[in-house]
């Protein structure tokens, strides 16, 4: 039996009369639902075949004694190309996950600050001359998914690296804003012209795609981090300036 979806909508004219209405947006949810389902099967479904191919350019790859040299640069070029592929698939299906989770069954309280600690470690052993930077201050605890919270974060770490410019500082915070808690990452990179940014988190979107390609990423880093932000209430704030850097917040409220 589908459930059905309505949304309240509220407008306001000049003259200070309010209307108010309820919208029947089922199609939509169960369009979008369908969609949602058809990527995570789909990519469910290629991971074998592509386990087998990567089996097999393995086995090869580890002798290639005898080869003439352009086979053995073939079998390179797609052992990297089925590379990138498992790194789509696996980040499909992470996407995937994060949008149908039912959220209140399975929040833990998060320790933000240990979090970021983990990360850091991580990151330390990536880029040691240029360890992540973190500023944390508060202590409390939030209700989320910790595993969530720190692929997104790391996401965004991973950018601040990445289009962050070589050797520039890289900072994470952690603090309470008003009603909100907000995590931060800045970088000091060249920074995202305007008109990109309220693309940015669209899924396989990216500001230079030749250049974008060669970083290595899926196109769906942002996607996931807003899906997070989403899924523990909040939202992803994006601030940028051409040849300044960037500056990532996630701001997630106050639960009471
Ligand atoms: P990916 O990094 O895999 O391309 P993302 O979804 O993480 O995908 O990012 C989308 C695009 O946004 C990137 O291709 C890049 O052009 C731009 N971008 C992301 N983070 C930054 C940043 N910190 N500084 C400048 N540009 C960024």
């Amino acid at each position: 039996e589908p459930k059905t979806h309505l949304m309240l909508v509220a407008t306001r004219f000049a003259e200070g009369d309010i209307l108010l209405f309820v919208r029947n947006v089922t199609d939509r949810v169960q369009n979008e639902n369908m969609r949602r389902d058809f990527v995570g099967n789909v990519s469910h479904e290629l991971r074998t075949p592509l386990t087998v191919i990567t089996g097999y350019l393995g086995t090869m790859l580890a002798d290639t004694s005898g080869l003439p040299p352009p086979y053995v640069r073939a079998l390179e070029q797609m052992d990297g190309q089925a590379s990138r592929m498992e790194n789509l698939l696996k980040d499909l299906l992470w996407l995937t996950r994060i949008e149908t989770t039912e959220r209140d069954a399975k929040d833990e309280q998060v320790d933000m600050g240990a979090l970021l600690a983990e990360l850091q470690d991580e990151m330390g052993n990536l880029h040691p001359d240029n360890p992540l930077q973190l500023q944390v201050e508060c202590q409390e605890r939030i209700p989320g998914d910790y595993r969530e919270l720190y692929s997104a974060v790391s996401n965004l770490v991973i950018n601040a690296y990445k289009y962050g410019g070589q050797g520039k500082p890289v900072i994470a915070s952690w603090r309470k804003q008003g009603e909100d808690y907000h995590l931060a990452v800045r970088d000091h990179g060249r920074g995202i012209d305007p008109v990109h940014i309220p693309r940015l988190t669209e899924r396989f979107y990216r500001v230079d795609d030749s250049r974008s390609s060669m970083t290595g990423g899926t196109g769906l880093g942002l996607a996931i981090v807003k899906h997070v932000a989403m899924a523990h209430g909040g939202r992803l704030n994006i601030e940028s300036r051409a040849g300044q850097g960037s500056t990532f917040t996630i701001i997630l409220p106050q639960r009471t």
